[in-house]
């Protein structure tokens, strides 16, 4: 296995090294000391625009390479680069790392599911965007997100239109984005069969009541709930268009290819929040004469060696999508790891800060409060657990 990357992943990473040095980790604090998300209109926002942030990966086909078309200079060439620049990204915050304008996580459901059309439609505003603008991904509802078969929100075909009825929860920045991919099933006795994904435009009425959750950490970023009231969808935002769904067990394989393009790179992340949180424990260590305590040295390297091997297991997956082999059980296992891996990591920091890391002014005190999502979002450490262990012994997922 080779996990080396392209020179132009190498320069990105160092790009982002810079941003997140001073631009990404200032506006996470920012807003986590607001306790609330950047607003749409924040400078910090115009500003990651013009570094290149909020593009698609998309591009038409046929597309000159000319300046318009170029790739864009935030996205990874590689899922193995993908994995290293989410690691660095968190390193210095991840909650701006969401917050960050582009189409998001309604990105990869357009990209494998989409009919030329959609994705032009769709994804085009995001190839040289003059202003921020978000796209959004909601799944979860409020009875609970890991039995994501099913699902409760109701899609009804009514004419040329599709008319939804249903609440979802925690769908990160939907209360901004131009579109938001739904997910809905036409029946719920169909399980998986049933599932449909539709591309919700802003504005769309019945699509409203919007409401940013509380969270205990990544605060830069909304989480937003909202419900579906007798809302009308053209026919033509059905993702893939009938014809997808004749194939396919509806729309859940969308939904899933999704998440697992993106476990590894949740991995990565949380690796990230860890190192970040060992930096702050090594430099107290050495500021207040600690570095001398053999148990506190031996402590650091073990978890900064379980933070290593959990960043390995994902670079494994990221190496095994980079070359179209099946990654179901590398990409869970890195899920499963890293989140855990940076628990202890960010523990340990607070516990070797004390006081200083307790009174809630330090950035071990926002590292240990944020790491906890990454256990939870795109599958709970349980839900990879059951994952891998039905495929042990042959039951289907
Ligand atoms: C910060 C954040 C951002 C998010 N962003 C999005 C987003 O953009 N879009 C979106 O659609 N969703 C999003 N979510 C929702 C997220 O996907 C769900 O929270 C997650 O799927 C878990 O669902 P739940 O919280 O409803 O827990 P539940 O599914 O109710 O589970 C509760 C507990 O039971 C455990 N459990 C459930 N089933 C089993 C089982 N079979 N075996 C063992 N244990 C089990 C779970 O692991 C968990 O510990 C986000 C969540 C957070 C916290």
């Amino acid at each position: 296995m080779d996990f080396s990357i392209s020179a132009d992943d190498q320069a990105r990473l160092q790009t982002l090294r810079r941003l997140g040095r001073d631009e990404m980790r200032p506006a996470g604090w920012r807003a986590d000391r607001a306790g609330a998300p950047l607003p749409v209109d924040d400078p910090f926002f115009v500003r990651m625009l013009a570094e290149g942030f909020g593009r698609t990966r998309w591009r038409a086909a046929g597309a000159a390479p000319d300046g318009t078309d170029a790739p864009a200079p935030n996205k990874a060439g590689s899922a193995v680069a993908q994995v290293l620049l989410a690691e660095e990204g968190a390193y210095w915050d991840r909650g701006i790392g969401v917050a960050l304008p582009g189409p998001g996580l309604g990105e990869p459901p357009i990209l494998s599911m989409g009919t030329p059309e959609q994705k032009q439609r769709f994804l085009s505003p995001f190839v040289n965007p003059r202003r921020p603008i978000w796209g959004a991904f909601a799944m979860t509802e409020p009875s609970g997100g890991s039995d994501v078969a099913n699902i409760k929100t109701r899609a009804r075909r009514d004419g040329d239109h599709w008319v939804l009825d249903g609440a979802k929860s925690f769908s990160g920045n939907s209360g901004r984005a131009e579109w938001t991919v739904v997910f809905a099933t036409i029946d719920p006795a169909l399980g998986r069969a049933g599932h449909r994904a539709f591309v919700v435009e802003r504005g769309t009425p019945g699509f409203g009541d919007f409401r940013i959750e509380k969270k205990m950490g990544l605060k830069a970023y909304e989480s937003t709930s909202f419900f579906l009231s007798g809302c009308r969808v053209p026919a033509a935002n059905l993702l893939g268009g009938e014809a997808y769904y004749e194939q396919r067990s509806g729309g859940f394989k969308g939904a899933m290819n999704t998440f697992n393009a993106g476990r590894p790179a949740i991995a990565g992340m949380a690796v990230g929040i860890g190192r970040a949180a060992l930096d702050e424990a090594a430099a107290f260590m050495q500021a207040r004469g600690l570095a001398s305590d053999l148990r506190l040295r031996d402590r650091l390297e073990r978890s900064r060696r379980k933070l290593k091997a959990a960043l390995l297991m994902a670079l494994r997956a990221a190496w095994l999508a980079d070359r179209r082999q099946p990654n179901m059980l590398e990409a869970s296992a890195s899920k499963a790891l890293a989140p855990p891996a940076a628990f202890e990591a960010t523990s340990f920091a607070m516990e070797v800060l004390g006081l200083a890391g307790g009174r809630g002014d330090h950035l071990i005190e926002k590292l240990f409060r944020d790491v906890k999502a990454l256990d939870i979002v795109e599958g709970t450490g349980q839900i990879q657990r059951v994952v891998m262990a039905r495929h042990l012994v042959g039951l289907p997922n």
